[in-house]
C-alpha cells in the first residue's frame, strides 16, 4: 500500500515535516539519496575514530530558538545543547577582539564606549526574543498569532534600516562592536551592508544573549537522530540510499514534499511543471559558495586573545569595513585574497568531541559560487593570523572546494549552503512569488527545503510550515499536532 505522504530528502526540514505529518496520524515515507539520513545534520569521525567532526552544520542558535524545536523539546529527548561561555568572538589585529558573551552585561563591559550602544541595540530584542524569532522564522506571509510580535514594531524595522545601510558605518565608535555585528550579518552570505543581512545579524546577534549559540553534545547528528527516532516511533519510514530521480516514482502518495533546492525540483519534476513556474525556478539565483575545512589538531587553538578559546564560534573577517568588502566581493564573484572564515572549536563547550591531544576544528570560507579551489591553505593562514602557531598543532586536514559541495548534497548548488541567494526579492519570493510559497502548481506537491521561507539554518521551520500547508490542503487537518515528547 502506498504511503499518504512521501518526503524526498531528509535534511532538518524534511525530517521536521515528517515528524509533523506522522504525528498527524498519516503514513509517511522519507527517501534520502545519501547513505545516511540528516542532510545538513551529519557528523563523522573524519580522521580518527575518537574525534567527531560536524560535516555541515555545527552551531545551533536557530535550533535552540525556533518554534519547531521549542515544541519538539530536544532536551526532553536527551539531546543536550551545550552553551559555550562566549557565543561568538571576532578577533581583530593588534590583540583586540569582540566577544559576544551569553551574559549581555559582560559583553557590554568589554565594549568600552560602545557597551551602552550594544545594550540599547540588543536588550529590547533579548527581552522579546521569542516573538522576534517567531516573526523572522515565520512563513513571512502573516504575523505570528503572538501579539508580542507587534511589540517589535517599530524597533525592529528601524534597527534593520540603520544596520542594513551605509548608516551602519557610523553607529559605533570602536572597532569591536561593529565587527561583532558584521560577523553575524555575514551568515547571510551576501553583499554587505544589506537589509536582509541586517535582519539575519540582529536575529543571530541577539540570540547570543538569549537562547545562545550552542553545540550538540556528541555532534549535530544527535539532533537528526532525535528527529528520526520520533518520526519512526510514529510509524514513519526512512529509506536511505534511495535517490528519487523522477517524481512520478512517488506520485501515488496524496502529498509529496520536496526537501530540495529549486534545481533538484527541476531535476525530478521539471517536465511536469507549468512553464511559468518552471521558468521561475530556472531563474532562481544561488548565492556564494562555502568551502569547508576540517582540522584534527593536537591542542586548543593558541589565540592571541586567550578568551577567544571560550567561544563556540569565531568569525575571522577583520574589522567591519573589511568584512563588508570581502562579502561584497564574493557576492560579485571575486575571490578575495583573504576570505571571510567561520570557525568552530566545539570542545569549547563539548569535551566529548575529542580525546587528549586530538581535537576537531570546523571551518568554512565564503568564496564565489562554484569556486574550485582547495581552501585549506587560505583558511589555515586566516587562523594563523589571529592564533600564531596554529599550524604547528595541525595533525590532519581536509578541504572541500565549493564546487565539490554538491557532490555531497545536491542542495548545495555551486557550494551555496543556503539553497539560494539572500536578497530582498528572494526572501519574499522564495523560490517564486506565491501566497503559499510551499505549494507548487502540481496537485499535492510541496516544497519544504531552505529554498522556502524562512530560508537557511537548522530550525525546521520550512518543513513545519510546508507540512502544515499540506495537512490543511490535502488532508483537511487544520490543528497542528503536539510535538512534545511527553505527550507522544
Ligand atoms: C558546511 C556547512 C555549515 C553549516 N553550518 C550551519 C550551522 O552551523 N548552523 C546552522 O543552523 N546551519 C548551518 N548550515 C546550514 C544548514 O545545514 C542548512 O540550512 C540545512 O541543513 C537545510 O536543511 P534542509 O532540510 O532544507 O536541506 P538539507 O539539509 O540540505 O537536506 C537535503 C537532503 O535532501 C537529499 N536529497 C537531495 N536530492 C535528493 C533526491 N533527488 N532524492 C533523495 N534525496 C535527495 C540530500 O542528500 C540531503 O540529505 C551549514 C551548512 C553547511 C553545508
Amino acid at each position: 500500500m502506498s504511503a499518504d505522504v512521501v518526503i524526498i530528502g531528509s535534511g532538518p526540514n524534511g525530517l521536521a515535516a515528517g515528524v509533523v505529518m506522522a504525528r498527524s496520524g498519516l503514513s509517511v515515507e522519507i527517501h534520502e539519496a545519501a547513505a545516511e539520513a540528516g542532510g545538513g545534520l551529519r557528523s563523522a569521525p573524519l580522521f580518527d575514530s575518537s574525534v567527531v567532526h560536524d560535516v555541515c552544520s555545527a552551531v545551533h542558535p536557530m535550533a535552540a530558538a525556533s518554534r519547531f524545536f521549542r515544541e519538539f523539546d530536544l532536551a526532553g529527548r536527551g539531546v543536550e545543547l551545550l552553551q559555550p561561555e562566549i557565543g561568538f568572538a571576532h578577533p581583530l589585529d593588534g590583540g583586540r577582539a569582540g566577544l559576544a558573551y551569553r551574559d549581555l552585561d559582560r559583553t557590554c563591559d568589554r565594549l568600552g564606549a560602545d557597551g551602552a550602544r550594544w545594550r540599547d541595540l540588543m536588550l529590547p530584542l533579548v527581552r522579546r526574543s521569542e516573538a522576534m524569532v517567531d516573526l523572522l522564522l515565520s512563513d513571512q506571509r502573516r504575523l505570528p498569532a503572538d501579539p508580542r510580535a507587534l511589540s517589535l514594531l517599530p524597533r525592529l524595522p528601524t534597527r534593520i534600516l540603520r544596520h542594513g545601510t551605509a548608516w551602519s558605518r557610523h553607529l559605533f565608535s570602536g572597532p569591536e562592536a561593529p565587527a561583532l555585528l558584521a560577523g553575524a550579518e555575514a551568515h547571510a552570505v551576501t553583499g554587505l551592508p544589506s537589509l536582509p543581512a541586517a535582519a539575519v545579524g540582529l536575529l543571530l546577534g541577539h540570540l547570543a544573549h538569549s537562547s545562545g549559540w550552542p553545540v550538540a553534545r556528541g555532534g549535530s547528528a544527535r539532533i537528526a537522530d532525535a528527529l528520526i527516532e520520533d518520526f519512526t516511533a510514529h510509524g514513519g519510514r526512512v529509506h536511505t540510499g534511495s535517490p528519487v530521480t523522477d517524481i512520478r516514482q512517488v506520485r501515488s502518495a496524496r502529498a509529496v514534499l520536496l526537501d530540495l533546492a529549486p534545481r533538484g525540483v527541476l531535476d525530478v519534476a521539471g517536465p511536469l511543471l507549468p512553464a511559468g513556474y518552471r521558468g521561475r525556478l530556472e531563474r532562481y539565483r544561488y548565492g556564494p559558495g562555502a568551502a569547508k575545512v576540517d582540522f584534527l589538531v593536537s591542542e586548543p587553538i593558541p589565540w592571541a586573545v586567550p578568551e577567544i578559546g571560550r567561544a563556540g564560534t569565531v568569525h575571522l573577517g577583520g574589522d567591519q569595513m573589511e568584512v563588508f568588502a570581502r562579502e561584497t566581493a564574493v557576492a560579485r564573484g571575486a575571490l578575495p585574497a583573504e576570505p571571510f572564515v567561520l570557525l568552530s572549536e566545539p570542545m569549547a563547550a563539548d569535551p566529548s568531541r575529542g580525546a587528549p591531544g586530538r581535537r576537531p576544528v570546523w571551518a568554512y570560507a565564503h568564496v564565489p559560487n562554484g569556486d574550485p579551489g582547495d581552501p585549506v591553505a587560505a583558511v589555515r593562514s586566516r587562523i594563523e593570523r589571529f592564533a600564531p602557531g596554529f599550524g604547528d598543532t595541525v595533525l590532519a586536514s581536509r578541504g572541500v572546494p565549493a564546487a565539490a559541495m554538491e557532490s555531497y548534497n545536491p542542495n548545495y548548488v555551486g557550494g551555496d549552503i543556503g539553497a539560494g541567494a539572500i536578497g530582498i526579492r528572494q526572501m519574499l519570493a522564495r523560490p517564486a512569488l506565491r501566497w503559499d510559497p510551499y505549494r507548487t502548481p502540481l496537485k499535492g506537491v510541496y516544497l519544504c527545503s531552505a529554498a522556502t521561507p524562512p530560508g537557511p539554518g537548522v530550525h525546521g521551520m520550512a518543513g513545519y510550515h510546508a507540512a502544515r500547508s499540506a495537512l490543511r490542503t490535502e488532508f483537511g487537518i487544520h490543528a497542528p499536532p503536539s510535538l512534545s515528547p511527553r505527550r507522544s
